[in-house]
């Protein structure tokens, strides 16, 4: 008997507070046999739902999920219009789900069908943080002196609140952010964590998107002394053409992209080698097929990857992640939140992956080698609220960017 889909639906689930995940469960013919997928846009995760639920199953019900290449080309042409997030992390929940179901089918880890481990685990960074230069030095070494090789440092989150604010009368509310207060820290951080912490630990930092293209310039000249792991998202994608004009001005790595929907997007950036490190949101571009296809292009062009890994990536995402980082040559590292010891999703989850020595491992089973409770994911209910980081406001008031 050939294998069949019989049921596609989404499961939402908030087993940390404000970070609504979606995972995709795909349901065969055959006992037992079923598959996971991550889906997770946090931010509006009922559309995806919607979108997974209303159009996703009816595509996929009675085909052959080990098609995997052929249903992915079905999900991503049926619609006509594509490349949106909505429509990209419904794809991306079925495409994991059916990857899940083939590994399981064969008896294989999903990174044997990618042609095995090029690597026993992926190194990770880890995200250190302080309201001063030298509290975030100490948290940088909190990680060092735990096993991690590799920091990501902020002050303030993504920094740039001041006391100092002129901000017009009447103005709304908003998180306010300062982009000439956030120039002036930035770089008396660095030099205050490798004076303290040293040399032979690796540093990255996250812009965020948050300057205009020529204060982007100027930052990045400004950390060239402090030998950069990477400078992550120092523009939007809307400003892709800016990234030749920073690649000529300072030696610094440059890392973007978790904001990527579109490979129109990411393509000139590769071929041009303007960027160093692709930093996708692996469910945000339609999953796991089109991030191994993604990575594969990159090799040649000198191009790494750095596969977005947030908490509001799911913990099967995290996972698909990780197989992609065991398989891929041209992998640079991978960002890590340390879901996997909350108490919440270890109730939700099982066959987590595991740190140890600053390095992320993966388990054998079949498939990812993750399962979810779906009754435990059932007591933590997602909610619609709008986070306040993302109600980003200019010194004058203008939204921007978050
Ligand atoms: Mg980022």
């Amino acid at each position: 008997m050939s294998t069949i889909i019989k049921s596609v639906k989404a499961i939402a689930t908030a087993p940390q507070r404000g970070c609504n995940l979606v995972i995709v469960k795909i349901d065969t013919n055959q006992q037992g046999l079923y598959g996971l997928g991550c889906a997770t846009f946090t931010q509006r995760h009922t559309p995806v739902v919607t979108a997974v639920e209303d159009y996703m199953e009816q595509l996929l019900v009675g085909r052959d999920p080990t098609n995997v290449e052929d249903n992915w080309n079905v999900m991503m042409n049926s619609s006509y219009w594509r490349n949106g997030p909505v429509l990209n992390n419904a794809i991306s929940g079925c495409d994991m789900a059916m990857w899940d179901i083939l590994g399981k089918e064969l008896g294989a880890p999903v990174y044997k069908l990618w042609g095995g481990k090029v690597r026993e685990a992926a190194p990770v960074y880890r995200h250190a943080d302080g309201l001063t230069p030298e509290a975030v030095a100490e948290n940088v070494q909190k990680y060092i002196d735990a096993g991690y090789q590799y920091v990501r440092c902020q002050m303030g989150g993504y920094g740039g609140r001041t006391n100092y604010l002129r901000t017009p009368e009447n103005s709304p509310d908003g998180m306010y952010f300062d982009a000439l207060s956030y120039m002036r820290g930035v770089p008396k951080m660095f030099e205050a964590v490798r004076r303290i912490c040293g040399e032979e630990v690796e540093l990255l930092h996250d812009i965020h998107e948050r300057l205009t293209p020529i204060d982007a310039i100027r930052l990045a000249k400004a950390v060239e002394p402090y030998r950069l792991f990477f400078l992550e998202d120092a523009l939007p994608p809307e400003m892709g053409f800016w990234f030749e004009k920073l690649r000529d001005a300072a030696a610094v790595p440059i890392a973007m992209g978790e904001l990527y929907n579109n490979p129109l997007e990411y393509m000139p950036m590769i071929q041009n080698r303007w960027i160093d490190f692709v930093r996708c949101h692996i469910s945000q571009i339609g999953g796991a097929t089109p991030a191994r296809k993604l990575a594969i292009i990159c090799e040649p062009f000198g191009v790494r990857t750095a596969w977005h890994g947030p908490g509001d990536v799911s913990p099967v995402g995290h996972v698909a992640n990780l197989h992609l980082d065991l398989v891929t040559p041209n992998f640079g590292i991978q960002e890590w939140c340390g879901f996997e010891t909350r108490p919440e999703i270890q109730e939700v989850f099982t066959g987590l992956p595991w740190i140890k020595d600053g390095h992320a491992f993966v388990n054998d089973k079949p498939g990812w080698g993750i399962d979810i409770d779906e009754e435990k994911a059932k007591k933590y209910q997602c909610t619609n609220e709008q986070p306040r980081w993302l109600l980003a406001r200019l010194p004058d008031g203008t939204s921007v960017k978050a």
